[in-house]
Formats: C-alpha cells, sequence, structure tokens
C-alpha cells in the first residue's frame, strides 16, 4: 500500500510572508489535496535572534486568506505536535544526544573568539573557512564531564572527510555533492536550541513527512540531512526542490524591485484568486494554453513533474492581467462587497445594493483592482461637479448646448427610460438636426459622467436613471454654455 502523503510548509517567522514562501505552502497544499495527503504547519523558530512579535499569527492569518489552510499545525493538534520548534527543544537535544553516544555527533567547546581566528586565518590564505574540526576527537567521557561541568559548549555533527554523496531530486534529477565542502556543522547551538539541520530532520521524521518540497535555497543542505538521515537509520523523504523566483531581470527576486511580501499585494487589492493563479504558475503550467484556474482546478491538475526546472519570473503586469480576469469571473455580489470599502472611503456610504451590483456589472470589463471603480466611476455615486477639459475642448463645440439641452427634453418626455429607448431618441434627434449621432453621444457622455471614457453610455444612462440624466444634462449646458 502506498504511504499516505503528508506533507509540510516549514517556515521561520520573519514577520511577513513571502511571496516565495507562498508558493512553497501553495505547492505543497495542492500535491496533499490531489493526493487525500495531509499539509502541515511547523514553525521553524529556533533562530532565537530573529524573533518577530505576532509574525506567526501574521502568518497563518494570510495563509488562511489565500485558503492554503493546514491540517496539522498550531492549534490544530494531528497528533503529531508541537508544531512548533521552540517548544521541542527537549526532543532535539535527546536525538543530539544520541549521535554523541553512537559516535556521530561531539561537543565542541571551541570559543566564538577561537573560531573567529580561524576563519581570519583562512581569509587571509583565500580558503573557504569552515571549522578545523579541533574537538572531533576529543574523548567522549571526558566531554560529557566538562558538559557537566557546565562548560560552554556546542554539537556538532561528524561529516565523513572525503567521499561524495548523491541523492534524487524529483526535479533536478540526480544531484552529486562532495563532503569535503560540508562543514561539521553544529547541531546544537549554545544556548540549547537546535539549529535548522538537526530541527528540520528530527521533525521531518517524527511527523512522518513523505515529500519535502521547498526551495531549491535548500538544495545544497540535502547532503548534511541525508547524513543525518543514516546516522539515525531513518528513511528518506522525496525531495523536490522548487525552482527560484527572479526579478524580470533574471536576478533573485529582491525586495529592492517591488513587495515581497504577500501582505502587500493583499493590502493593494489584489484578490487571493488572482494570487493563488498567479502563484501558482510560477514555476508551474498545466501544458496548455490555460491560464486562469481557481484553487480546485489547481488541486486537479497540479503535479511535480510538471514543475520545471528553470527560474521563474515575478512579473506584475502578469499578475495585473490576472486580477482583471478573476474581477471578470465574480459574481455581482462578490464583486460590490470588494468594493464597497473603497466607496465608503470617499463617502459614498448606503450605496443601494441592487444598485452597486448593477453598477458592477456595468463597469466589471474596465477594472484591474476593486478601488478602480471608486477612483473612475465617482460619477455613479454623486453628480460630476466639473468635466474633463480635454474632453470638453474636444467635443463641446458651438451648438453643443443646444443640442444636449434638446435631448434633454426629449428625454423627459420618455415613458420608459431603457437603453434601447434612449439610444433610439438620440439618434432621431440627431436626424432631425441632421447631425451624425457622435455630435450628441460626446457631449452627453461628458455631461451625464463629466469624462470622455466609460462604459456603454446607454446602459449608463439607464442605470443612473432619467432624473438624475435630465439634471446633469441641463447643469452640464448651464455651465459649459461659454465655452
Ligand atoms: N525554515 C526553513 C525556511 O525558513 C524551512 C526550509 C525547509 O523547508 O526545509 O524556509
Amino acid at each position: 500500500m502506498e504511504k499516505q502523503v503528508r506533507v509540510r510548509f516549514a517556515p521561520s517567522p520573519t514577520g511577513y510572508l513571502h511571496v516565495g514562501g507562498l508558493r512553497t505552502a501553495l505547492y505543497n497544499f495542492l500535491f496533499a489535496k490531489k493526493h487525500g495527503g495531509q499539509f502541515i504547519l511547523r514553525i521553524e523558530d529556533t533562530d532565537q535572534t530573529r524573533k518577530v512579535e505576532g509574525a506567526v499569527e501574521n502568518l497563518i492569518d494570510t495563509l488562511k486568506w489565500a485558503g492554503v489552510e493546514y491540517d496539522e499545525g498550531p492549534n490544530r493538534d494531528g497528533g503529531f505536535g508541537p508544531y512548533i520548534q521552540s517548544q521541542r527543544l527537549e526532543l532535539y537535544k535527546r536525538y543530539a544526544e544520541q549521535l554523541i553516544d553512537s559516535g556521530k555527533a561531539y561537543y565542541c567547546f571551541c570559543s566564538p573568539e577561537r573560531l573567529d581566528e580561524i576563519r581570519k586565518k583562512q581569509t587571509a590564505l583565500k580558503q573557504t573557512s569552515s571549522y578545523d574540526r579541533h574537538c572531533r576527537d576529543l574523548p567522549v567521557d571526558e566531554a560529557k564531564k566538562r558538559v557537566a561541568a557546565g562548560e560552554r559548549h556546542v554539537i556538532r555533527m561528524k561529516v565523513p572527510l572525503d567521499g561524495e554523496m548523491s541523492f534524487e531530486d524529483v526535479i533536478r534529477g540526480k544531484v552529486v555533492i562532495s563532503f569535503n565542502i560540508i562543514d561539521d556543522q553544529v547541531i546544537i547551538k549554545s544556548d540549547g536550541f537546535p539549529t535548522y539541520h538537526l530541527a528540520v530532520v528530527v521533525d521531518d521524521h517524527l511527523m512522518g513527512i513523505t515529500h519535502v518540497i521547498r526551495g531549491e535555497e535548500w538544495l545544497s543542505s540535502v547532503p548534511k540531512h541525508i547524513l543525518l538521515y543514516r546516522y539515525f537509520n531513518w528513511d528518506l523523504p522525496v525531495y523536490v526542490h522548487l525552482p527560484l523566483l527572479l526579478n524580470p531581470d533574471k536576478s533573485k527576486l529582491s525586495k529592492r524591485q517591488g513587495d515581497v511580501a504577500v501582505e502587500d499585494y493583499r493590502a493593494k487589492g489584489y484578490l487571493k484568486e488572482a494570487i493563488v493563479n498567479f502563484i501558482a504558475f510560477l514555476g508551474w503550467n498545466p501544458g496548455d494554453e490555460r491560464e486562469v484556474f481557481f484553487m480546485d482546478q489547481l488541486i486537479e491538475e497540479f503535479s511535480l513533474e510538471r514543475v520545471s526546472k528553470s527560474g521563474a519570473v515575478f512579473n506584475v503586469e502578469k499578475l495585473n492581467w490576472l486580477n482583471q480576469q478573476h474581477i471578470k469571473l465574480k459574481s455581482s455580489e462578490e464583486l460590490a462587497q470588494l468594493v464597497r470599502p473603497y466607496l465608503e472611503k470617499k463617502g459614498w456610504t448606503n450605496v443601494e445594493e441592487q444598485y452597486l451590483q448593477n453598477v458592477v456589472n456595468l463597469m466589471r470589463e474596465r477594472m484591474v483592482f476593486p478601488r478602480d471603480l471608486a477612483e473612475n466611476g465617482g460619477y455613479f455615486f454623486q453628480d460630476p461637479e466639473s468635466f474633463d477639459e480635454a474632453g470638453i475642448k474636444k467635443s463641446w463645440e458651438p451648438g453643443s448646448g443646444e443640442r444636449v439641452k434638446l435631448f434633454a427634453e426629449r428625454l423627459t418626455a420618455l415613458d420608459e427610460f431603457s437603453h434601447a429607448s434612449i439610444e433610439t431618441a438620440l439618434r432621431k434627434l440627431s436626424e432631425e438636426l441632421a447631425v451624425k449621432p457622435n455630435k450628441l453621444i460626446h457631449p452627453v457622455r461628458l455631461a451625464v459622467s463629466g469624462k470622455t471614457g466609460g462604459p456603454g453610455l446607454f446602459e449608463m444612462m439607464e442605470l443612473l436613471g432619467k432624473e438624475s440624466v435630465v439634471r446633469r444634462l441641463l447643469y452640464a449646458v448651464k455651465k459649459l454654455q461659454n465655452m
């Protein structure tokens, strides 16, 4: 029988969720869901110097917002907890001691000053800095006595002095790394906390992780981890290292060239559907032309085999395009709900729900962000106070005022105020006046909305209603008559 899939996202809480972190979380989540497995969130907070208040809560909140919810993790115990490494210190200590007893690790008493000294010498000789293994062969009994006496120490794992190791990565294939570039890694620090390498191996094993899916930057750590698995005599997980995320200029994705925190995109009004869709495509594609995907479809179609080796470019234009596509696909209720806060910020409170839904249906094609309606479609919520200068120059000519006034009269007389009847009235009037319809259409749009562009004019007028339209037309005539 196949083992049940168990995967994890194991972030170090830095205070925000990096887009690369969301990609790792998402791929793990998709893989777990696709195979009916478990997705685990584990907090790797063993570096006490990098602790940030509220970071874990923020991380959990952002994952939840994106719909990447974990089956097991903080506050959701699946029997493998605790899921926060700083609450598991005893475990790491116990396993480290086990390695000492089996001769696979050793106590090291070298002072930071001594290590610094070595480093300086190596730098002067242009050598890569590494620990000189000074304490590697200390007799264990003697070392234990020094530890018991309270001497400051770390625990290091023994790395073979030569030879190499190879392993299979699902994405990268066979990877070979020689031992002589690997230091005797510290696995327990002098503050009693484990380092990443020990904690990740112990936890992945104890939590029954079957596939380790994470960013490519961890690839070079794998040999250290595999050594630990061998020392403990544990089965290896399957390794999957995801391609790097790149800036459009192909450099490694960095803050310098744009936002990297998911929260920043969220705050800008990107839809979670667009973010998830976009992030899913950073290194994966379905193998055909389709680009707009919802979470359910991603779960159905995702496969590690289709994850590419080469770096994935983080292209904000693509994200904007996807945001637009997902806005188009929203129900009118949902879209109204998304734009309402922005209207309220502008003081348009109490906008009637059905009216708002009609407005968003008319405007959705022209929106990239939910805020766009408040910014470009204010005329749906209040009469325009001013009129686009260039528009006045271009379309308000001698005679426009007269024509618009006549049109307002025709509209007043209409029994039914529908886009069809408005259009008929306009075309009829233009015929009678022997002018092209545009001689009416452009000034009317300007008068009603203050702008030169927007949604279909007649639909817009129908939605605004007769009273409002006629009032606006007459106001514009008065205001612009001397132009
Ligand atoms: N704590 C590591 C990180 O911050 C996890 C790496 C791994 O997934 O093994 O990304």
